[in-house]
């Protein structure tokens, strides 16, 4: 396998770290558990750690790699009826181009993580669930329900699609070269139905982003702009809140009735 090839050095401008670890790299896909026949695209497949397990349990899989060096060794070594590789940008890519309902996983680069997780939810309604590993802390502020310290942007405009899942931790030495950093496992789930929806996606956005921008002030002084001191009645939120302490429904509510009043304030 891939003998035609000296060894591939890695490159950092890709975020390249190879997980070499084989009890976590089986610990991943049992969480990813793919099935017969599904439809599973992998970003990032590098030197095809979890790629290699994914088509033995699926039959054939897409998989997107910007580095054209490993493309060559992945070409290589899978036939492509196992193994549609796209050389691409994952930020570029056109999703909606592969079947769905789709599986979206991968060990993502982490210098462009949490760009993709906003680049894929433009795809929401064609993805059946995301497996990552992502950086511990970004998995952290992924998850951080209302309350917590770790909650952010980054928490409250996936939460409001997405059922949000820690699995578990990944030390750095499971890969090659060891990482400064802890890794995490996450799942991601389309809420479909039961998703939340803002009258004004961009307006909730933007409403969301200026609160954690300013996420030390209270939300009557961090929000003055979108919401008056009797909107905060009607609305039900405490106006001497911050924004970390609020659940999406709120963040929902807030924005739906500044859409409302915008032009009166
Ligand atoms: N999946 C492999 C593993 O677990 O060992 C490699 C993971 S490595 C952390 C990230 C991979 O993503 C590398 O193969 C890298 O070349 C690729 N990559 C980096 N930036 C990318 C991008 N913008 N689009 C697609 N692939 C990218």
């Amino acid at each position: 396998m891939m003998s035609d090839f000296s060894p591939h050095r890695a490159r950092k401008r890709f975020g390249q770290n190879f997980l070499v670890d084989q009890n976590i790299i089986n610990g991943i896909i049992d969480a990813i558990d793919p099935i017969a026949g599904q439809h599973i695209v992998e970003i990032g497949p590098g030197q095809a750690a979890l790629t290699r397990k994914l088509i033995h349990a699926v039959g054939s899989i897409d998989a997107i790699e910007i580095d054209r060096d490993l493309v060559a060794r992945l070409t290589h070594e899978f036939p492509v009826e196992k193994l549609r590789v796209h050389q691409a940008d994952a930020m570029e890519f056109d999703f909606s181009t592969l079947p769905s309902p789709l599986r979206v996983v991968g060990n993502l680069p982490y210098n462009i993580s949490t760009p993709i997780l906003f680049r894929l939810c433009e795809y929401e309604d064609r993805i059946s669930d995301m497996t990552f590993m992502l950086q511990k802390e970004v998995v952290e502020r992924m998850a951080a329900a209302a309350g917590d310290d770790a909650r952010g942007r980054l928490s409250v405009m996936l939460q409001y699609r997405f059922k949000v899942e820690k699995r578990f931790d990944v030390p750095p030495t499971a890969f090659k070269p060891v990482p400064a950093v802890d890794s995490s496992i996450v799942r991601l789930t389309p809420l479909g139905s039961a998703r939340l929806r803002p009258k004004d996606e961009i307006l909730f956005a933007r409403i969301v982003n200026e609160a954690f921008s300013q996420r030390r002030k209270m939300l009557r002084k961090s929000l003055a702009k979108w919401v008056t001191a009797d909107g905060w009645k009607t609305i039900g939120v405490a106006p001497t809140a911050r924004a970390e302490e609020l659940t999406c429904e709120a963040f929902v509510a807030i924005s739906d009735w500044a859409g409302v009043h915008r032009n009166a304030l």
